[in-house]
């Protein structure tokens, strides 16, 4: 057991300032904090609860689009009529995240912050080696056991996938993360690995996600997002596809695609769009196209599989929201 400080946070000012002092960090609703903690990878000094913060749990949906805030449970998004109707997507890949009981404490803002699933990350009792948690060590993974690991966007020193779905959603309709004052696009809120895999959001010592804003679309509305996984519920993805599509007055050709995948890479990863948009949806072009979703891939081994499986799971999103034109 180590020792630390308990903060309970009654501003926003408060908490940033607390969260910028060296070893603080902040706790929502702790589904992903606490386990860290457990395993010895988080070590607070000061745990600066922020779950009494008010205001920062309002759902707001208009025309224009959705503001989320940062607390608002992943349960109750999921649940919210504006959400469901507007960007089924999204409430689909918060349905399908982890269990009824997390969905009911793990706030937005916690899920954007949540950590690779990597085994030897959770594992620093047994395994010394891996760049994300100690700079310089290495990477237990490569040469290890890599069915659930990345094969985009890796690099030499890390090949962690990013395990979240609400993510996958957010990336394919260009939504933004507010950091207060401060406004990063979803996409580049999720850093590549590089040469520097312990950093992994593009956010500041003191800063605090504060919301959650989707542009909506009429793509977002025709969405859909399919999960592929070893068990049907409480389960990370194999492969996963976030998609969104609107068609042109004829009601066959693609006037806008959203396609974002989840499972196989290191970060959200937007794809295939362009290659089918202007076309007419027929089966055969869009399995053709959806190959394109795996360009570039590089497998460890055991995660050969998921080069397979994702361009399946982005053809047959698209297939499934074409049906419904
Ligand atoms: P906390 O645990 O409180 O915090 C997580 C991290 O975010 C901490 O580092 C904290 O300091 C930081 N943080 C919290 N709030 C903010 C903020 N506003 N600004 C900046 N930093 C902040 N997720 C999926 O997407 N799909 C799944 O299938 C899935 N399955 C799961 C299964 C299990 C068994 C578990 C334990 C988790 C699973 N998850 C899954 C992850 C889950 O969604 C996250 O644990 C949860 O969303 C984290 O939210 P929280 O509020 O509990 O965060
Ligand atoms: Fe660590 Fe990344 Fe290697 Fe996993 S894949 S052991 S997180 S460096």
């Amino acid at each position: 057991m180590r020792d630390f400080s308990y903060l309970r946070a009654n501003s926003l000012d408060a908490a940033r300032r607390a969260a910028a002092l060296p070893g603080a960090m902040l706790l929502a609703g702790g589904t992903t904090l606490i386990d860290l903690a457990k395993c010895g990878v988080a070590e607070p000094e000061t745990l600066v609860d922020i779950t009494h913060l008010e205001g920062l749990d309002k759902i707001e949906v208009s025309e224009r689009g959705a503001i989320i805030g940062a607390l608002a449970r992943m349960g109750h998004v999921a649940d919210h009529a504006g959400i469901r109707s507007r960007f089924p997507a999204v409430s689909e890949a918060l349905w399908q995240a982890a269990s009824a009981q997390i969905r009911n404490m793990a706030t937005i803002g916690g899920n954007l912050m949540q950590r690779t699933r990597c085994p030897y990350f959770r594992d620093p009792a047994n395994f010394s080696a891996c760049n994300k948690r100690e700079p310089g060590s290495g990477c237990s993974a490569i040469g290890g056991v890599t069915r659930g690991h990345a094969v985009l966007g890796t690099s030499d020193a890390c090949i962690a996938m990013y395990p979240g779905d609400l993510a996958v959603a957010l990336v394919a309709f260009g939504a933004t993360v507010h950091l207060g004052e401060r406004q990063v696009s979803v996409n580049d809120f999720f850093l590549l690995p590089g040469s520097t895999p312990n950093r992994e959001h593009a956010i500041e010592p003191g800063e605090m996600i504060t919301a959650i804003e989707i542009p909506g679309s009429a793509a977002a509305r025709r969405s859909t997002y399919l999960k592929i996984r070893d068990r049907q519920s409480y389960e990370f993805a194999a492969a996963s596809a976030a998609v969104g599509i609107e068609f042109e007055a004829d009601g066959r050709t693609i006037r806008d695609l959203r396609v974002a995948l989840g499972g196989v890479a290191t970060k959200p990863w937007r794809a295939v769009e362009a290659a089918l948009i202007g076309k007419v949806l027929e089966p055969d072009t869009v399995r053709a196209a959806s190959l394109l979703a795996v360009e570039g891939a590089v497998d460890h081994g055991a995660n050969h599989y998921k080069i397979e499986l994702a361009p399946r799971v982005v053809a047959r999103a698209i297939l499934k929201m074409g049906e419904t034109a």
